[in-house]
């Protein structure tokens, strides 16, 4: 053990430091207890201590050998004590014969304990604090060898090693409490905020429903007496005639932008989809049905095809309709007259695959990444006079996506498009 030669440590930082180590007042430990054995029966010596020296006291946290009351009380007055002297110095103290050496012979450990030969070692912490010591008593005058001291040195090591061993083991012990604590604390913020924004969401969710009912009333309104003048065309001049045409069409692409909003949130919003059996096939079906007006007068061959088969699946009725009436009317929407839209219902192992094919305008690849952003729409020559909301797509996504199904699409501009979607069948 090498020993500080000079430090200047004021008692209270010793002391401080003593008391971090939370090794006073502890309970008996076989660890210590084996070294304080140990060096008895190396040095053969009838007792051995590891003192921790307090402000007023020296704490035993070992003893062997010691006679009552002080066996038992672990602790004596530094009235009492050689090891004091050992931490003040922070040096060994090697004593033959107590009663005739200057520094102890009044010490009252002579007559009450019957210390006669005391050699004590310093324990020293990393940060050269001496805290207390590894002692060995006779009761007889003795010289102690050199090797004797070299044991007790080694020894006081071990006593040192064990003592930060526990003091690592404490500070690894606070920080595995400390990270703890601050993940409870993190996962109670975590909790608070997702509560908020539960909180807010349901507050958009509010807003946005009462804001498109207000609007759909009045815009009700304003197509209904649109639509009862255009029935009175031949009251009325041509020009006024255009403009009410104007409103309604404008009305009907206002309605249409509000009604896809509220899809939208009606989607997103669900907490507990009602996913229910449903035969797919049929709902292809009637969906494709309710667009033939639309594809006749947009005078395009339009066509379904099926298995015979039917193909169940786990869905949301209500959502899945949406999903393909979308579908449907962008294929009729972006087909020009004379050009072709196939409706397709097949298996693929595990999955229904739904297909819309169309020959119409096709998309440009630059757009195609962002189809399916909301309110992502795009211009061409061709589609920019085509009203919509730009959500369509997105709405398709969102649906599919809590089907745990996945969107398909093939473009090729002024060729044709593919949309579609796997879903898992029942
Ligand atoms: P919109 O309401 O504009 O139709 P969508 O989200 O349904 O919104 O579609 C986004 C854009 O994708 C449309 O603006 C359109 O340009 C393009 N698109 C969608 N389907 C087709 C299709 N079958 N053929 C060509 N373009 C399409």
């Amino acid at each position: 053990m090498v020993y500080a030669d000079f430090v200047m440590v004021t008692n209270s930082d010793r002391l401080a430091a003593l008391q971090r180590l939370c090794l006073l007042d502890t309970p008996v430990d076989p660890s210590f207890d084996r070294l304080t054995r140990l060096a008895s029966r190396m040095i053969k010596a009838p007792v051995s201590l590891v003192t921790l020296v307090d402000r007023d006291r020296q704490f035993f946290k070992s003893q062997i050998g010691l006679p009552e009351p002080w066996a038992t009380m672990r602790e004596t007055p530094l009235s009492h004590s050689f090891c004091q002297h050992v931490v003040d110095t922070n040096k060994p103290l090697i004593i033959n014969d107590s009663r005739i050496h200057p520094l102890v012979s009044n010490n009252l450990a002579i007559t009450d304990l019957n210390v006669i030969a005391y050699a004590g070692m310093p324990l020293v912490t990393s940060d050269g604090y001496a805290i207390g010591s590894l002692c060995v008593i006779d009761h007889e005058p003795r010289v102690w060898t050199s090797e004797e001291i070299e044991i007790l040195d080694d020894l006081a090591e071990s006593v040192m090693t064990e003592i930060q061993l526990r003091e690592s083991y404490d500070e690894r012990h606070r920080i595995e409490q400390k990270l703890y604590e601050t993940s409870q604390t993190q996962l109670k913020e975590m909790e608070t905020l997702y509560k908020r924004v539960s909180d807010l969401e349901r507050m958009k969710t509010e807003m946005i429903r009462v804001a498109a009912h207000d609007l759909r009333n009045p815009l009700g309104l304003v197509m209904g007496y649109s639509e009862l003048m255009l029935e009175e065309t031949e009251v009325m001049a041509e020009h006024h005639v255009e403009f009410v045409q104007s409103i309604l069409r404008s009305g009907q692409k206002m309605l249409k932008l509000i009604n896809d909003i509220l899809s939208l949130e009606r989607v997103t919003s669900a907490q507990n989809n009602q996913h229910q059996p449903l035969v797919f096939t049929d709902l292809a079906r009637e969906v494709y049905d309710t667009n033939l007006d639309a594809a006749r007068s947009a005078n395009l061959h339009y066509a379904f095809e099926s298995e015979d088969l039917p193909l169940t699946v786990l869905g949301d009725v209500v959502q899945l309709r949406e999903a393909l009436e979308n579908l449907i009317s962008n294929a009729i929407k972006y087909t020009p007259a004379g050009g072709t839209v196939t409706v397709r219902v097949r298996r693929q192992s595990e999955h229904i695959l739904f297909q819309v094919e169309d020959s119409g305008y096709g998309i440009p690849e630059a757009d195609q990444t962002r189809l399916f952003q909301a309110f992502y729409r795009v211009h061409t020559d061709e589609t920019y006079r085509i009203g919509g909301s730009g959500l369509g797509l997105h709405l398709v996504k969102n649906i599919i996506d809590r089907h745990a199904g996945e969107v398909v699409f093939k473009s090729v501009y002024q060729k044709g498009s593919m949309f579609g979607f796997f879903l898992p069948i029942a």
